[in-house]
């Protein structure tokens, strides 16, 4: 505290991102991003675009990735939001979209951010809890509310929603938006992009942090109708012109553009998750189904914290979360096949 912050600053609690740790030598399954290297044709781009013109503003729209986006998804640029990390675009959805008189919904246990958001926002919020098994139950989210927001698959849990839920939820909740995180969809997830020309209050926000193997580059976007997307413009503008720079906006087109690279990337995690959760599983863990990059796993007789610290010890990190109902839990990012054969090498001693 000091007498010169305003009251606002006080009173805010942050978001604490997961540990990046200074030393190279850890593997790293804590933060969820992608064990491989972007597409080569993202890192050839960059270099490209690593000259002189870097002293030229980058341009605000950032015209050249929406239409990427836009010809990736078969729709109009105009139902386009870019920012700076989906976290940036998350922030003005809930300042844009979801502050109203009645609280949103969103699950007990989900991104943490949310409430971080509502507080630096001051958006009131009701927490819905999920079901005993983890699930998110769309009936508990048909009440009255200022908006909608969960993750699918939800994060930490990496659990999915079927289409034919969101449709059945967008098809009760009308007045209110409904926002759809799908930073962990491209693994597996069903999302629900082709129901925007349908529902002009489904918000989609994506990233190309996880699934495109960029997230030092920080690109988010927001997809939905044109109406939504121009309150985030609006939002946009009157807080930073330029959120995106010259070197995120060739890479991001890049990496829209190089499906056969993302795709066999996606596909090689997935087969990795599965052989991972085969392996857990083996060795006694619950394992959640999972649809994300990352395992939501407990052990029946190990303390997580301590099963944490152990693999810390060993130069593992994944991520414990010490909150009620998840404590017992770890999040563990899939990484490569010799990442997680080591990871299974360590629990093996621990456990076993
Ligand atoms: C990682 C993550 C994000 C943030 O992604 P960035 O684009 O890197 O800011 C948003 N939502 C969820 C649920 C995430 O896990």
């Amino acid at each position: 505290m000091s007498r010169y912050w305003s009251s606002i600053v006080s009173k805010l609690d942050p978001y604490v991102p997961g540990e990046q740790p200074k030393v190279s030598n850890l593997i790293k399954l804590n933060t969820n991003e992608n064990p491989y290297g972007p597409s080569p044709a993202v890192l050839k781009v960059l270099h490209d675009e690593a000259t002189d013109v870097l002293r030229l503003y980058p341009d605000p729209n950032a015209d050249a990735l929406r239409s990427a986006i836009a010809d990736y998804y078969q729709i109009q640029p105009t139902q386009v939001f870019v920012g700076n990390g989906s976290d940036e675009v998350l922030a003005h959805t809930f300042q844009a979209l979801l502050k109203h008189k009645q609280p949103i919904l969103f699950p007990d246990i989900t991104y943490s951010f949310y409430p971080v958001y509502c507080g630096l926002y001051q958006v009131e919020y009701v927490t819905v809890p999920l079901t005993n098994t983890f699930q998110i139950d769309w009936q508990d989210y048909i009440r009255p509310n200022g908006g909608i927001i969960f993750p699918n698959p939800n994060a930490p849990t990496g659990c999915g929603l079927p289409l034919s839920t969101i449709t059945k939820l967008l098809e009760k909740n009308t007045e209110s938006v409904v926002v759809v995180d799908e930073a962990y969809i491209d693994f597996g997830g069903e999302s629900a992009v082709s129901l925007i020309q349908q529902f002009p209050n489904l918000l989609v926000i994506q990233t190309l942090s996880k699934s495109r193997s960029l997230a030092g580059l920080r690109v988010g976007f927001a997809l939905g109708n044109e109406k939504l997307i121009e309150a985030l413009e609006r939002i946009k503008n009157s807080f930073n012109s330029y959120p995106l720079g010259r070197l995120a906006i060739v890479g991001a087109v890049a990496a829209m553009r190089d499906r056969h690279y993302f795709e066999e990337t996606c596909k090689k995690i997935i087969t990795t998750r599965e052989r991972l959760a085969e392996n857990l599983t083996g060795l006694g863990f619950e394992v959640l189904p999972s649809q994300a990059n990352f395992l939501f796993v407990r052990h029946s007789k190990k303390d997580a914290s301590q099963l944490s610290q152990a693999l810390r010890r060993h130069s593992v990190i994944v991520r414990h979360f010490a909150r009620e109902r998840i404590d017992q839990f770890l999040r563990i990012t899939v990484g490569t096949d010799q990442e997680c054969d080591r990871l299974v090498a360590v629990l093996k001693t621990v456990v076993g």
